[in-house]
């Protein structure tokens, strides 16, 4: 894969929690496009890292730069989001009072600030975003289920489109297959090939088959510092990797 420019810059990132250290000189750079997949053992720093990046967890020092020139470590994670970061967490979050239409209106909506949020209708070619993300996440069919009456992996998908909507550049999701069904897996799968390239994304993940199918690259993250990175053909066959691994 060619050199793109960076969407995501860390230089030297450290992150303490009471003289914890769980973040130490970590620098990492995603390019634009790139489908990224982060690896590493519970503990390792994954979930710190996607809260430096959003503006959850402020680092003690370091840099994370944007597309090349946003200073993320001023924003907070309201500010991060409408920058076009949109983070996915591993439970989905939906409101399940609320249909399908209506989960993906209020994501839309809420993006684009308060006044959007109170005005009762949506434009057409907010409609139209809106159908084309049903489509591609097969939920066309329940855009008038209650989101609390879908299925886990429907659930997941709909907090994907609930991203989708709001057009994010950079896209951190944190686990995006766990409970789903080997079918909704691979769809998945394709429809993270098929964002790649239009949208950076970083996806934190333990399935190896999946990361396998999916990832550019991969990054391998050790008690909060990169332990490898490259092809997961690469870190696969990296010694201190299989130590870490196979604790030896
Ligand atoms: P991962 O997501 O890779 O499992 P985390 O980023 O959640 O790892 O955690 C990295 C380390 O930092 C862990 O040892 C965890 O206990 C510690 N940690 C994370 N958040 C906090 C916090 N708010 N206060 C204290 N320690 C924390």
């Amino acid at each position: 894969r060619e050199q793109t420019d960076p969407v995501l810059q860390l230089e030297n990132i450290n992150v303490s929690f009471d003289g914890f250290q769980a973040l130490t000189n970590l620098s990492m750079r995603i390019g634009v496009g790139e489908l990224r997949c982060v690896i590493g053992p519970n503990g390792a720093g994954k979930t710190t890292l996607m809260d430096v990046i959003t503006g959850k967890t402020r680092p003690q020092s370091g840099q994370a730069v944007y597309d090349q020139s946003v200073d993320l470590l001023r924003l907070n994670s309201v500010e991060v989001a409408r920058k076009g970061i949109g983070r996915k967490f591993q439970k989905p979050t939906v409101f399940e009072a609320l249909s399908v239409f209506e989960n993906l209106e209020i994501a839309q909506k809420t993006h684009k600030g308060v006044w959007a949020t109170l005005r009762a209708r949506l434009n057409s070619e907010q409609r139209d975003r809106i159908d084309s993300v049903l489509a591609l996440l097969h939920l066309s069919q329940e855009r008038h289920r209650a989101a609390g009456a879908l299925s886990h992996g429907q659930k997941q998908f709909l907090e994907i489109g609930m991203l989708l909507v709001q057009e994010p550049h950079l896209l951190l999701l944190d686990e995006p297959a766990a409970g789903m069904t080997d079918a909704e897996t691979e769809y998945t799968a394709e429809l993270f090939r098929g964002l790649a390239g239009q949208h950076s994304l970083m996806v934190v993940e333990h399935d190896m088959g999946f990361v396998e199918t999916i990832a550019d690259s991969v990054t391998v993250l050790h008690h909060g510092q990169v332990l490898a990175e490259g092809s997961l053909a690469e870190v696969q066959a990296n010694e201190q990797v299989i130590d870490v691994y196979l604790g030896r």
